[in-house]
């Protein structure tokens, strides 16, 4: 599987960090890159960064409204975002799980409208450092799936996963690729229960402290089919 990755920049980015996007989408695009390149930048980057992108890298936005339009102040649509000029979005980042209480209901119900718009989400999963240390990391993860992709969508191809256990995030600590690799198996089986043999082309993303140092050791584990890079991402 062509690998992807995929740059989140959190709420972190002015319009003089647009430079960023140029630089590398011409490097991508002059050297054919391997595999998918995607940033995720704040919804007030978007339409530029999209339009400095000019197709060579993938530009997506960090969350959706579930709804398509209507009085709820500060949200955006995934109609929106593609119209701004993304190609992707983030659904059901730990950031918003914990600071916007998100559900995996309301992660699902994100993700129909964005493939309605013509997006393909990423959906974050992962499990906290207490749910590992009790045991239950492989069924959080698998309860997370269950919950938050609709079994239509996993079927219809417009999705990834990125799996991102919350420890692992902004800490510099990777886990050991032993965990990785389970949890990637665990999501593969999920993955194929849900849609059957379509189950086996949606990208695993790992997240959680990749940086250049680790990122190739990362990108060779099985079942890993690319990356979601915070910090590193917003460094030139
Ligand atoms: C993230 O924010 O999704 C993330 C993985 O951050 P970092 O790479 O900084 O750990």
């Amino acid at each position: 599987m062509r690998p992807l990755i995929a740059g989140n920049w959190k709420m972190h980015g002015m319009a003089a960090q647009l430079r960023e996007i140029e630089a590398m989408s011409k490097t991508v695009h002059a050297a054919r890159t391997a595999a998918d390149v995607l940033i995720c930048v704040p919804a007030a980057l978007l339409s530029r960064a999209a339009s400095i992108a000019a197709g060579r890298i993938g530009i997506g936005g960090e969350d959706c409204h579930a709804q398509a339009s209507g009085a709820y102040t500060g949200d955006c649509s995934a109609d929106m975002l593609k119209d701004a000029g993304a190609t992707t979005m983030n659904a059901g980042h730990s950031d918003r799980r914990k600071y916007h209480g998100e559900t995996d209901a309301m992660v699902a119900a994100k993700a129909e409208p964005a493939r309605r718009a013509g997006l393909t989400t990423i959906i974050c999963i992962g499990e906290t450092q207490a749910q590992r240390d009790g045991g239950n990391a492989l069924a959080v993860c698998g309860q997370q799936i269950a919950g938050s992709v609709p079994t239509d969508l996993a079927r219809s191809g417009t999705i990834a996963i990125a799996y991102e256990p919350l420890s692992a995030i902004g800490s510099g600590h990777v886990p050991a690729p032993g965990q990785i690799i389970e949890v990637h198996r665990k999501i593969r089986e999920c993955l194929l229960e849900r849609a059957g043999a379509a189950g086996a082309d949606i990208r695993i993303l790992y997240g959680g402290s990749v940086w250049s140092d680790n990122v190739h050791d990362i990108l060779g584990l099985a079942d890993v089919d690319g990356v979601l890079i915070g910090g590193a991402s917003l460094l030139a």
